[in-house]
C-alpha cells in the first residue's frame, strides 16, 4: 500500500554555495538529486523532511572531466552516464560495471553518483511501511529502542548497499565535499562508519560535490548477488582490482558492499599474494575476506550464505582478471 508524500518546501539553488546556504539552519532539510531512494523513504515515513533542496539545476555537479591526469566525476552525474561512458569503462572498468547493474534502467537514468555513495543503509525491519514498522514497535535505527536483528546490542547492523563505493575504493577515489565555510577532500573510505544508523561522516549540511580518481593502470571488475537480477540491491557486491608491477608480483585489491554498514576494503591481501598466484592463494584470500565481513540477518538471504557468496564472487572476478 503506497503512502502519501508529506508536504515540504522546495528550494532550487543554482550553485553549490546556494545549496549549502539553503540547508543551513533549515531543520529537517534534505538534498534531493535523483530521488530514487529518498522519495520512497519519505513516503514510508523513514525520512522526515520539511524542505528539499533540489540539486538538479547545479551545473557544477554534472561535471565529467576525463581530460586531465586523473578523472573527476560530479556527484550529479547520472548512473547511466557512468555506465555508458566508454572512457570510464576503459580506465575504471569496475566503476562502469557497478553503475551498469544498479537497480533498474529507470533508476539509473535518474539516480546519481552522489546519491549512490550516500545511499541510506537497508534492512528488512526498516525498509517497510509505517504501519508495518509501528506494529513491530519500530527499531533502533528509527523511532524504536530495540534492534530486531541483534536484540541484546546497542547498534544498528543495517548494511550499506551502494554498488559504486567498492569499485571506486579499489581505484583509490577521493571525494570533494562542500560545507558552509569551505571545501575539503578526503579518501572515499573516510566517508563511512560501521554504524547502520549513522553511517556517513558528513557534517551538518555538507554536500558531496565530486569524486576524484587518480590516473592508474589497475584492471578491475565488479559483480554481485541479488534476488532479482533486474532490479534489486546487492546482498553481497564485490569489486576486484589487479595491477601488474615490474617487480614483486601483482597487486590485488578487493572491496565489498552489501555485507556491512560500510563498504569493506579487505586487508592483508598483499600477504596472501606474497608468493604470487598459486594453489594456496585463493584459500588465503577467502579466509581473510570471510573474517573481515560481518553480514547479519538484515536481508532475505541469510548471513552465512552471503558471506560464502561474497567469497565465490571474489574468486570468479580474480580468475577473470588473472585470465
Ligand atoms: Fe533496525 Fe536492527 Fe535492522 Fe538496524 S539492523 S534497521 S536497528 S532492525
Amino acid at each position: 500500500m503506497s503512502e502519501a508524500l508529506p508536504e515540504f518546501d522546495l528550494a532550487r539553488p543554482a550553485t553549490v554555495e546556494e545549496a549549502v546556504a539553503a540547508r543551513a539552519g533549515a531543520g529537517d532539510a534534505r538534498y534531493l538529486a535523483g530521488g530514487t531512494d529518498l522519495v520512497v523513504n519519505m513516503r514510508r515515513g523513514i525520512v522526515a523532511a520539511d524542505r528539499l533542496i533540489d540539486l538538479t539545476g547545479i551545473a557544477e555537479l554534472d561535471r565529467l572531466d576525463l581530460d586531465g591526469g586523473g578523472t573527476v566525476i560530479g556527484a550529479g552525474v547520472k548512473l547511466a552516464a557512468v555506465a555508458e561512458n566508454a572512457e570510464i569503462g576503459a580506465r575504471y572498468p569496475a566503476v562502469a560495471e557497478a553503475a551498469a547493474v544498479i537497480a533498474g534502467p529507470q533508476h539509473r537514468k535518474m539516480g546519481t553518483v552522489g546519491g549512490n555513495l550516500c545511499l541510506d543503509t537497508r534492512c528488512v525491519y526498516y525498509n517497510q511501511s509505517e504501519w508495518w514498522r509501528r506494529a513491530n514497535d519500530y527499531c533502533l535505527k528509527y523511532r524504536g529502542n530495540v534492534c530486531h536483528v541483534a536484540p541484546g546490542g546497542d547498534r544498528c547492523w543495517a548494511p550499506f548497499s551502494g554498488d559504486l563505493a567498492p569499485a571506486l575504493l579499489i581505484h583509490g577515489a577521493e571525494i570533494e565535499i562542500a560545507g558552509a565555510d569551505d571545501r575539503r577532500r578526503m579518501a572515499l573510505s573516510d566517508l563511512y562508519t560501521d554504524d547502520g544508523a549513522d553511517h556517513l561522516t558528513l557534517g551538518d549540511g555538507e554536500l558531496v560535490v565530486a569524486v576524484h580518481l587518480p590516473a592508474d593502470n589497475w584492471r578491475s571488475a565488479y559483480d554481485k548477488i541479488r534476488v532479482r537480477d533486474s532490479i534489486d540491491f546487492p546482498l553481497a557486491g564485490v569489486a576486484v582490482g589487479l595491477k601488474e608491477r615490474a617487480t614483486g608480483g601483482p597487486e590485488l585489491r578487493i572491496a565489498l558492499t552489501g555485507t556491512d554498514s560500510r563498504p569493506v576494503l579487505v586487508d592483508g591481501i598483499a600477504e596472501a599474494l606474497a608468493d604470487g598466484f598459486d594453489d594456496s592463494t585463493f584459500p588465503a584470500i577467502e579466509k581473510r575476506l570471510k573474517k573481515q565481513v560481518q553480514p547479519m540477518s538484515t536481508t532475505t538471504l541469510n548471513a552465512p550464505y552471503r558471506r560464502t557468496a561474497a567469497a565465490v564472487v571474489a574468486k570468479r572476478l580474480i580468475a577473470r582478471l588473472v585470465g
